[in-house]
């Protein structure tokens, strides 16, 4: 049995990733597991920027991947950015074992909710997350704005996409989850 994991790192509010797994579980076809990291060192601290080099983060990640690890989406509360881009939300290894969500500008950005709520962030949350996933299975970003492998840079973007594929998306998804695992059995 292989899990996709949910590795906090750094300080995350567990009621946050809890509900995160909850509405993941119910959009994937995987079994979640979280990993709680609040002591996992931020190396990949860049002090002239304020920010966290994501890249640096994936690449420790996938060093270290547990062996009942479909794939490992790590979600954190620091800012993250790429040394081209200003900020990311998340990224991920093509085709590859590890993503990285931030939550730092879900959170901030024009987060009208009253304290407590969170169910928005968490949408937010939900829909990075399977984007990521995507990433991971080998797709790209899709020209259908409201599909959840859409590019987003601003929040309106991902308030704007469902939490979902889009029929052509999603038929490459289930068949990279089939071909992954026929080679994983061979
Ligand atoms: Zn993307
Ligand atoms: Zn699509």
């Amino acid at each position: 049995m292989k899990y996709i994991y949910l590795k906090t790192i750094g300080t995350m509010e567990t009621s946050i990733v809890e509900d995160l797994k909850r509405s993941l579980s119910l959009l994937i076809p995987f079994s979640l597991r979280c990993v709680y990291d609040n002591e996992y060192p931020l190396f990949a601290f860049e002090p002239e920027r304020n920010q966290y080099y994501a890249k640096k983060i994936i690449v420790k990640l996938a060093s270290e991947i547990p062996h009942d690890c479909e794939k490992l989406i790590a979600i954190t509360d620091v800012d993250l950015c790429t040394p081209v881009l200003t900020f990311v939300y998340g990224e991920a290894q093509l085709g590859g074992k590890v993503a990285i969500v931030s939550m730092n500008r879900l959170e901030k950005e024009y987060y009208y909710l009253p304290p407590g709520n969170t169910t928005l962030l968490v949408d937010r949350l939900v829909k990075e997350c399977i984007h990521e996933l995507g990433h991971c299975y080998g797709l790209f970003h899709c020209h259908d704005s409201q599909c959840v492998m859409f590019f987003s840079n601003s929040i309106f973007t991902i308030d704007n996409k469902q939490k979902r594929f889009c029929m052509k998306c999603k038929e490459f998804f289930e068949r990279q989850i089939g071909k992954e695992h026929n080679h994983a059995e061979k």
